[in-house]
């Protein structure tokens, strides 16, 4: 995914691993094989008064026996080490750091080796916004989480990408099954998740995003950021445009915002405060804090993701950002400066992409809510701010 002329070349390398040890077990099967029929030749030799009786209990045995031992190696092997949309993939939690006071960055590696998860992974960042289902496993129940991409800020090293490993960015809800189970586990607990699954393909002819984030809604921002610029070349330079609403200044800390803006609105009402209760939307309780966060940095580990993404592909990405804990929200004339309507015919539409992701209250907000018939979610109707602002010539797309 990040460096890829030395992802390329760990790639060559395991393909060589493995057309060795092909070759080796060719070898060894062979050599069985025909000392096994030399046995058996000699065997029918020497034993030619064995009766019919003792064979049929000889082989029964036998069967027993291989269909005791193929039950335990099946017991004992992974159904797939490969992440698929199938079944569940077991991962092994390797660290999981506070990066504010309620959320934290999960690192998890793949519980078994396989050299298909990073064409899977590859295949899902090349397409647009993806994500993966992580299973509670005593409730039974799935939520699902989003990938960051790997930039320079806090890239994995070359062992440790072409091992499969992911990251998350990932809030502790005080009162949610699967996010507060998550943060109960410690390094080296099993974690298995499904996927992926392709929440919003950004089509190869869009030349520019403006993304509305809340919240962890942040992560597939930064996927759409990373998909989008990777296609940057000398005759397309994409742009996107990054509005991030945070509840608490710690989770984007060190972030200046490249527009400048309107003082600050206290009258306005925060849609964080809706989702998380009737408590201040700005202050922490006990139960939803994930730990002590490291003291000594002046940027959070996102912001720090926005700025490699900047400086790896200048004027191509801005990013503002808005803060309950300042009384900053994302009003009508702050997206209205990024909507302006084009003249563009409507098979050009999806140049331009508005994508908004995170909490249902925030999406509901500037979008209007998306909907649930026959069992599938659904888009629902275009309402909320954005509908107000007439976005002509932009496709709309609610994660
Ligand atoms: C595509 C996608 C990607 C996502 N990516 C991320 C990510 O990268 N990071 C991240 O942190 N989150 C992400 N999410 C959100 C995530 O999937 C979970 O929704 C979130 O972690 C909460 O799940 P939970 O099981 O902890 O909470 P839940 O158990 O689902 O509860 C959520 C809230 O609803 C309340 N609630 C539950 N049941 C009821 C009820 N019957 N009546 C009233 N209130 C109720 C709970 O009190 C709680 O506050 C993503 C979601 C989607 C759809």
């Amino acid at each position: 995914m990040k460096s890829s002329v030395s992802s390329l070349r760990c790639r060559c390398s395991s393909a060589t691993l493995r057309s060795t040890a092909t070759r080796s077990r060719r070898y060894v099967s062979t050599s069985s094989s025909s000392s096994s029929s030399s046995t058996s030749t000699s065997a029918s030799a020497t034993t030619p008064t064995t009766s019919p009786k003792t064979r049929w209990l000889a082989i029964t045995l036998v069967s027993i026996a291989a269909a005791g031992a193929g039950a335990y190696i099946r017991s004992q092997t992974p159904n797939s080490a490969t992440l698929n949309q199938e079944t569940f993939t077991k991962y092994s939690l390797v660290s999981r750091d506070p990066v504010s006071p309620t959320s934290s960055l999960f690192t998890l590696r793949p519980r078994y080796h396989s050299d298909g998860n990073y064409d899977v992974y590859e295949e899902a960042w090349r397409t647009g916004v993806w994500s993966v289902m992580f299973k509670q496993p005593q409730l039974q129940i799935g939520r699902d989480y989003t990938p960051l991409p790997t930039t320079a800020a806090t890239s994995l090293s070359v062992d440790e990408e072409n091992e499969g490993y992911l990251r998350f960015f990932i809030r502790k809800d005080p009162f949610g099954e699967v996010s507060r189970y998550l943060h109960t586990l410690e390094p080296g607990a099993d974690i298995e998740m499904r996927g992926p699954q392709i929440e919003c393909s950004i089509p190869e002819e869009t030349r520019e995003i403006l993304f509305v984030a809340g919240g962890t809604g942040i992560a597939p921002a930064l996927q759409a950021g990373y998909s989008l610029l990777n296609r940057t070349s000398k005759e397309n330079r994409p742009r996107i445009h990054i509005i991030w609403a945070s509840r608490l200044r710690a989770d984007c800390v060190g972030g200046v915002s490249d527009t400048p803006k309107a003082p600050a609105a206290s009258s306005s009402r925060s849609w964080f405060s809706g989702w998380f209760g009737s408590s201040s939307s700005a202050s922490v309780s006990q139960s939803e804090t994930v730990g002590p966060v490291s003291q000594d940095q002046e940027q959070s580990l996102i912001v720090r993701e926005l700025e490699a993404l900047k400086s790896q592909y200048p004027g191509q990405i801005t990013v503002d950002y808005y803060l309950d804990e300042e009384n900053r929200f994302i009003g009508k004339n702050d997206l209205a400066e990024f909507i302006k309507p084009t003249k563009e015919v409507e098979d050009q539409e999806t140049r331009k992409l508005i994508l908004v992701s995170g909490p249902e209250g925030f999406i509901s907000y500037m979008a209007g809510p998306k909907v649930w018939a026959q069992g599938t979610e659904l888009q629902g109707p275009l309402k909320g701010i954005i509908k107000e602002l007439d976005p002509k010539g932009w496709a709309v797309w609610k994660l």
